[in-house]
């Protein structure tokens, strides 16, 4: 899981469009020798971006395994997957998009922009001897997708749905493993409903010894959970399925903030009452979506 008690400053070193709709960013500099990756391949860290008309984040007080920053200074943070690690330097790939605090960022990083990371962690649990992979993501989980297809052993089978915005954003994803890549086109990416539940209704899953990642936005990985569970029967043990970002997230956020305090007080009840995993996630959908969420 993720750690988020180290905070450590990145330069960015360089910046370019992998795709028309994703801009890869390498960052280095002397504070990321300290910087230790999980070696999960889907791990996730926290980025603190600079305020407008800066080029560096704030630096945050520690304590407690958690950043803290003067309220008026707090900068805008948001989750990202490293790609690829290097020597001194770690790869970030932004889906860049209207409208987004990260990926205008991204539209202009250049050497001088700095921000903020955090530890690193993730989810990605193949179970030992399982050598049937699905991974299944829209372009925001297309760099883990990439960097776990890259790390897959020779004797797995995968098989990877991924949906971009175009099929100029189609990538090339090198795997030592039997890999085999479905692209959605056109569908998803906020600008029309996602394809990925019904791709995953139409895969012909084995019985067992198979295991799905799937991540993308969230109202696709609730259904694909839901299927998942109910249809397929999947335990947990066999899936990782993570909602990356909402659509329309103002309009959800001012829904949300009202009936958080109330949101809150439920889930500690779910993870007291013992509840972890997806199994605590779906119960926390289920909440959610009894409040309209
Ligand atoms: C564990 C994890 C790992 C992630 N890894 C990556 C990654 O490696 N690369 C990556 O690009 N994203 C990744 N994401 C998703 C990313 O955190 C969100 O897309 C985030 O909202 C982008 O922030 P922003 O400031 O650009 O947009 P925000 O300020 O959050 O949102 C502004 C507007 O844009 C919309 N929006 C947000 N994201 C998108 C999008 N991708 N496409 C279209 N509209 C969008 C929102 O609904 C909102 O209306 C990850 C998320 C998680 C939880």
């Amino acid at each position: 899981m993720a750690r988020f008690d180290g905070y450590y400053q990145a330069e960015v070193v360089a910046a370019h469009r992998v795709t028309p709709n994703m801009v890869r960013v390498r960052f280095g500099g002397p504070e990321l020798a300290q910087w230790v990756s999980s070696g999960d391949p889907d791990e996730r860290l926290t980025i603190a971006f600079p305020s407008p008309g800066r080029r560096t984040p704030p630096r945050p007080r520690i304590a407690g395994g958690a950043w803290h920053f003067d309220d008026a200074a707090a900068p805008e943070q948001r989750s990202y997957t490293v790609r690829r690690v290097g020597t001194g330097t770690l790869d970030v790939d932004f889906v860049v998009h209207e409208g987004g605090v990260a990926a205008e960022w991204a539209m202009r990083a250049g050497p001088g922009d700095a921000v903020g990371l955090s530890q690193a962690g993730g989810w990605y649990r193949r179970p030992a001897g399982v050598t049937s992979v699905f991974l299944v993501g829209d372009a925001t989980a297309l760099p883990a997708i990439g960097r776990i297809a890259e790390e897959l052993p020779a004797d797995v089978r995968a098989h990877a749905i991924v949906e971009v915005a175009s099929d100029d954003d189609v990538q090339d994803l090198p795997s030592a493993a039997d890999l085999t890549t479905t692209w959605l086109t056109g569908s998803g990416m906020g600008r029309a409903p996602s394809g990925l539940p019904d791709a995953v209704r139409n895969l012909a899953l084995p019985g067992d010894g198979v295991y799905v990642w799937a991540a993308a936005e969230t109202s696709a990985t609730r259904a694909i959970r839901k299927h998942l569970r109910h249809e397929r029967g999947l335990p947990n043990a066999a899936m990782t399925v993570i909602g990356y970002w909402r659509t329309q997230k103002e309009a959800w956020l001012q829904r949300y903030e009202p009936a958080r305090p109330g949101l809150r007080r439920r889930r500690d009840a779910l993870e007291a009452a013992g509840l972890s995993g997806q199994d605590l996630i779906e119960a926390w959908d289920q909440e959610m979506e009894r409040a309209g969420l």
